[in-house]
């Protein structure tokens, strides 16, 4: 017989980013911010002075120090990859065997389930309660009943926008004791509650970062683990050797070396996601068609549409790419301009629309 894929593989599909020219595209949570020019020289000077012909360091030394700077974490408890996609990939793959269980919550992050099968885990999925928070008590007393080895959950949520308590995550990691609960803070730059500086004091949590969203950086593919040293001494024996190349080791330790810009981003992108969100709740108090909308904490509005799918493809004719998942839509804080594109398409849709 010819090789057969695995069936795990068999009835998978290639991502499928939205392809084709828009003029608006809020689709992704990316930053709106596009890198100001002094950087971008800084950036061309110092990887025009790169070693090519040599191997990255592998531990991305200095630039863990200077993340560890920024966020006030010791650097040698920091791995780098190429995006926390990378880190979600190695840790359902090698932080577990084949048939142990990885709790995933819902709604979240679709990747940690696919992760997760394809590293053989069996999938449980916690669905969180009818506001879209997650009942700690409840978490932890259906995690125990399955004896899961891991949990997964990002915080703030992608795609709900909403924030869970610190309080609440670290209950949840104490009384886990014997799981791996690993918090994907990829939008913590825009809400409060980060448990990053708790690492040390837990021997099963770990906190995932990534340079793709506040940082504007998703081109460089940069994410970030941190952990107490005996996983972070596990993960670095596990990853692959020279994992970040050495561009992006530059760039992410260029961007770092800016804080003052760094936080200036967030700031803007947090007032743009505040704009957003004031005009979507504006347009919802004059239809009956935007059933609800979250209360953002990270840098998209989560909205809930009668005829999503409608809306999604009347908005893509008209050159705007937002995200669709089921009943809702997903659109990332832009700038100005292009906040007033979305809101002004989606409200002439709605009124137009029957
Ligand atoms: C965007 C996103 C990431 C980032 O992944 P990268 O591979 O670092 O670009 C991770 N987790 C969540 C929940 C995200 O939304």
């Amino acid at each position: 017989m010819t090789y057969q894929l695995p069936d795990k593989l068999k009835n998978m599909e290639p991502y499928q980013p939205i392809t084709g020219k828009f003029a608006v595209r809020l689709d992704a949570n990316e930053s709106f911010l596009s890198l100001p020019d002094e950087i971008r020289h800084e950036i061309g000077v110092l990887v025009s002075r790169i070693d090519f012909n040599r191997y990255p360091d592998p531990y991305a030394v200095e630039l863990c120090q200077k993340f560890g700077n920024y966020f006030g974490v010791p650097a040698n408890l920091v791995v780098a990859a190429n995006g926390s996609d990378e880190l979600l990939f190695l840790l359902t793959t090698c932080f577990a065997d084949a048939g142990d269980k990885l709790m995933v919550v819902k709604p979240d992050f679709s990747m940690y389930k696919v992760y997760g099968e394809l590293a053989g885990m069996q999938v449980e999925v916690f669905n969180k309660d009818e506001n879209m928070h997650i009942r700690p008590e409840e978490l932890i007393a259906a995690a125990k009943e399955k004896q899961v080895q891991m949990l997964i959950f990002s915080n703030p949520c992608n795609p709900s926008s909403l924030v869970e308590s610190k309080e609440d995550v670290l209950q949840i990691v104490r009384e886990l004791e014997d799981v791996l609960v690993v918090v994907d803070e990829a939008y913590m730059e825009f809400a409060e509650g980060s448990v990053l500086q708790e690492v040390e004091k837990y021997p099963n949590m770990m906190v995932l970062k990534t340079f793709s969203k506040a940082f504007g950086l998703a081109a460089a593919r940069l994410g970030f683990a941190v952990s107490n040293k005996t996983i972070i001494t596990a993960l670095k024996a596990a990853k692959s050797p020279y994992n970040v190349n050495t561009m992006s080791q530059v760039v992410g330790g260029i961007l770092l070396d800016h804080p003052a810009y760094l936080d200036e981003c967030q700031l803007l992108i947090r007032e743009s996601r505040d704009a957003l969100f004031g005009m979507l709740q504006a347009l919802a108090g004059s239809t009956e068609k935007i059933k609800s909308i979250q209360n953002t904490r990270s840098n998209f509005v989560y909205v809930e549409i009668e005829n999503a799918t409608g809306v999604y493809h009347a908005l893509q004719e008209q050159g705007i790419a937002i995200r669709l998942m089921g009943n809702y839509l997903r659109i990332c804080a832009g700038s100005e301009e292009e906040n007033a594109a979305v809101v002004q398409a989606l409200g002439s849709y709605l009124k137009g629309a029957n």
